[in-house]
Protein backbone atom coordinates (compact mmCIF):
# COMPACT_ATOMS: atom_id res chain seq x y z
CA UNK A 1 0.00 0.00 0.00
CA UNK A 2 1.52 3.63 -0.75
CA UNK A 3 1.57 5.80 2.39
CA UNK A 4 1.97 9.38 2.50
CA UNK A 5 2.10 11.55 5.64
CA UNK A 6 0.51 15.41 5.77
CA UNK A 7 1.03 17.94 8.54
CA UNK A 8 -1.28 20.91 8.96
CA UNK A 9 -2.44 23.84 11.23
CA UNK A 10 -5.51 25.19 11.93
CA UNK A 11 -7.69 27.46 14.84
CA UNK A 12 -10.42 26.43 17.17
CA UNK A 13 -13.60 28.30 16.61
CA UNK A 14 -13.89 29.62 20.19
CA UNK A 15 -11.78 27.28 22.70
CA UNK A 16 -12.42 24.11 23.49
CA UNK A 17 -12.69 22.68 27.21
CA UNK A 18 -10.72 19.21 27.73
CA UNK A 19 -13.81 17.56 27.54
CA UNK A 20 -14.86 18.91 24.04
CA UNK A 21 -11.44 17.89 22.78
CA UNK A 22 -11.75 14.42 24.39
CA UNK A 23 -14.83 14.20 22.38
CA UNK A 24 -13.41 15.02 19.26
CA UNK A 25 -10.49 13.35 19.52
CA UNK A 26 -12.76 9.85 20.15
CA UNK A 27 -14.92 10.12 16.75
CA UNK A 28 -11.38 11.06 15.08
CA UNK A 29 -9.66 8.01 16.41
CA UNK A 30 -12.60 6.10 15.87
CA UNK A 31 -12.68 7.04 11.85
CA UNK A 32 -9.01 6.96 11.50
CA UNK A 33 -9.43 2.89 12.52
CA UNK A 34 -11.98 2.46 10.28
CA UNK A 35 -9.58 3.79 7.37
CA UNK A 36 -6.11 2.77 8.60
CA UNK A 37 -4.92 6.50 9.72
CA UNK A 38 -2.55 6.86 12.58
CA UNK A 39 -0.80 10.38 13.42
CA UNK A 40 -0.83 13.02 16.36
CA UNK A 41 -2.80 16.30 17.25
CA UNK A 42 -0.90 19.09 19.37
CA UNK A 43 -3.25 21.89 20.77
CA UNK A 44 -2.73 24.93 22.56
CA UNK A 45 -4.76 27.87 23.49
CA UNK A 46 -6.85 27.47 20.19
CA UNK A 47 -4.66 26.40 17.63
CA UNK A 48 -4.05 22.70 16.35
CA UNK A 49 -0.90 21.38 15.19
CA UNK A 50 -1.90 17.51 13.36
CA UNK A 51 -0.07 15.17 11.33
CA UNK A 52 -1.77 12.28 9.42
CA UNK A 53 -0.56 9.12 8.03
CA UNK A 54 -2.12 6.50 5.80
CA UNK A 55 -2.82 5.90 1.74
CA UNK A 56 -3.69 8.58 -0.36
CA UNK A 57 -7.29 7.91 -0.53
CA UNK A 58 -7.75 7.99 3.29
CA UNK A 59 -5.97 10.81 3.76
CA UNK A 60 -8.09 12.99 1.15
CA UNK A 61 -10.97 12.04 2.32
CA UNK A 62 -9.89 12.44 5.75
CA UNK A 63 -8.72 16.18 5.08
CA UNK A 64 -12.20 16.79 3.31
CA UNK A 65 -13.90 15.72 6.88
CA UNK A 66 -11.55 18.27 8.53
CA UNK A 67 -12.31 20.83 6.29
CA UNK A 68 -15.95 20.49 6.81
CA UNK A 69 -15.75 20.39 10.51
CA UNK A 70 -16.91 23.73 11.90
CA UNK A 71 -15.02 23.50 15.20
CA UNK A 72 -11.62 25.06 13.41
CA UNK A 73 -11.18 27.25 10.57
CA UNK A 74 -8.00 28.42 8.52
CA UNK A 75 -6.89 25.29 7.80
CA UNK A 76 -3.39 25.41 5.93
CA UNK A 77 -1.50 22.61 5.15
CA UNK A 78 2.07 22.74 5.79
CA UNK A 79 3.19 19.29 4.26
CA UNK A 80 2.62 16.50 2.14
CA UNK A 81 5.03 13.95 0.59
CA UNK A 82 5.08 9.80 0.29
CA UNK A 83 6.42 7.74 3.38
CA UNK A 84 7.97 4.69 3.25
CA UNK A 85 6.71 3.71 6.75
CA UNK A 86 4.61 5.19 9.45
CA UNK A 87 6.30 7.63 12.49
CA UNK A 88 2.94 7.27 14.51
CA UNK A 89 2.02 3.33 13.96
CA UNK A 90 0.58 2.68 17.30
CA UNK A 91 -1.77 6.03 17.48
CA UNK A 92 -5.59 6.26 15.76
CA UNK A 93 -4.95 9.59 17.06
CA UNK A 94 -2.94 11.16 19.57
CA UNK A 95 -4.00 13.89 21.61
CA UNK A 96 -1.61 16.17 23.80
CA UNK A 97 -2.55 19.68 25.32
CA UNK A 98 0.64 21.75 25.39
CA UNK A 99 0.86 24.05 28.60
CA UNK A 100 2.92 27.16 28.22
CA UNK A 101 5.80 26.22 29.54
CA UNK A 102 6.20 23.20 27.14
CA UNK A 103 5.60 25.09 24.15
CA UNK A 104 7.97 27.94 25.52
CA UNK A 105 10.69 25.21 25.40
CA UNK A 106 10.13 25.01 21.61
CA UNK A 107 10.28 28.68 20.59
CA UNK A 108 11.02 27.69 17.07
CA UNK A 109 7.55 26.40 17.22
CA UNK A 110 5.88 28.91 18.63
CA UNK A 111 4.39 30.14 15.21
CA UNK A 112 2.21 26.91 14.34
CA UNK A 113 0.03 27.63 17.47
CA UNK A 114 -0.58 31.17 16.59
CA UNK A 115 -3.81 32.55 14.57
CA UNK A 116 -3.06 33.16 11.11
CA UNK A 117 0.17 31.21 11.25
CA UNK A 118 2.59 32.80 8.89
CA UNK A 119 5.02 30.45 6.98
CA UNK A 120 7.59 33.23 7.04
CA UNK A 121 8.05 32.98 10.76
CA UNK A 122 9.43 29.14 10.60
CA UNK A 123 12.69 28.27 8.23
CA UNK A 124 11.86 24.76 7.96
CA UNK A 125 8.67 24.35 8.78
CA UNK A 126 8.37 20.69 7.63
CA UNK A 127 11.38 19.57 9.69
CA UNK A 128 10.51 21.40 12.72
CA UNK A 129 6.90 20.55 12.73
CA UNK A 130 8.17 16.66 11.83
CA UNK A 131 10.44 16.57 15.23
CA UNK A 132 8.39 18.51 17.72
CA UNK A 133 5.61 16.04 16.82
CA UNK A 134 7.98 13.05 16.82
CA UNK A 135 8.96 14.28 20.69
CA UNK A 136 5.10 13.12 21.69
CA UNK A 137 4.85 9.98 20.61
CA UNK A 138 5.80 8.14 23.92
CA UNK A 139 4.59 10.54 26.23
CA UNK A 140 1.33 10.34 25.31
P1 LIG B 1 -20.76 14.62 11.35
O1 LIG B 1 -20.45 13.59 12.42
O2 LIG B 1 -22.04 14.49 10.61
O3 LIG B 1 -20.67 16.07 12.00
C1 LIG B 1 -20.93 17.22 11.20
C2 LIG B 1 -20.30 18.44 11.83
O4 LIG B 1 -20.87 18.66 13.14
C3 LIG B 1 -18.80 18.28 12.07
O5 LIG B 1 -18.06 18.63 10.94
C4 LIG B 1 -18.57 19.24 13.22
O6 LIG B 1 -18.43 20.55 12.72
C5 LIG B 1 -19.87 19.15 14.01
N1 LIG B 1 -19.71 18.23 15.15
C6 LIG B 1 -19.68 16.88 15.15
N2 LIG B 1 -19.53 16.40 16.39
C7 LIG B 1 -19.50 17.49 17.21
C8 LIG B 1 -19.39 17.67 18.61
N3 LIG B 1 -19.27 16.64 19.46
N4 LIG B 1 -19.36 18.94 19.11
C9 LIG B 1 -19.48 20.00 18.28
N5 LIG B 1 -19.62 19.90 16.94
C10 LIG B 1 -19.62 18.67 16.42
N6 LIG B 1 -11.56 13.34 11.37
C11 LIG B 1 -10.96 12.18 11.09
O7 LIG B 1 -11.56 11.31 10.45
N7 LIG B 1 -9.67 11.94 11.49
C12 LIG B 1 -8.93 12.86 12.20
O8 LIG B 1 -7.80 12.60 12.57
C13 LIG B 1 -9.56 14.10 12.51
N8 LIG B 1 -8.88 15.05 13.17
C14 LIG B 1 -9.51 16.23 13.43
C15 LIG B 1 -8.79 17.24 14.07
C16 LIG B 1 -9.40 18.48 14.32
C17 LIG B 1 -8.61 19.56 14.98
C18 LIG B 1 -10.75 18.69 13.95
C19 LIG B 1 -11.42 20.00 14.27
C20 LIG B 1 -11.46 17.70 13.31
C21 LIG B 1 -10.85 16.47 13.03
N9 LIG B 1 -11.54 15.47 12.37
C22 LIG B 1 -10.91 14.29 12.08
C23 LIG B 1 -12.89 15.67 11.91
C24 LIG B 1 -13.92 15.35 12.96
O9 LIG B 1 -13.53 14.24 13.73
C25 LIG B 1 -15.21 15.14 12.23
O10 LIG B 1 -16.08 16.14 12.55
C26 LIG B 1 -15.85 13.82 12.58
O11 LIG B 1 -14.92 12.89 12.08
C27 LIG B 1 -17.24 13.68 11.97
O12 LIG B 1 -17.24 14.13 10.68
P2 LIG B 1 -18.45 13.99 9.67
O13 LIG B 1 -18.02 14.73 8.45
O14 LIG B 1 -18.83 12.54 9.53
O15 LIG B 1 -19.60 14.84 10.29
Amino acid sequence: MSLEHLAYVSSATGLLSEQALKSLLESAARLNGTHEVTGMLLYSDGNFLQILEGSPAALDETMARIHRDRRHHDVLELFREPIAERDFSSWKMGLRILSHSELAAHPECIPFFRPNYDASKIVNPKSEALKFLMSFRSSN
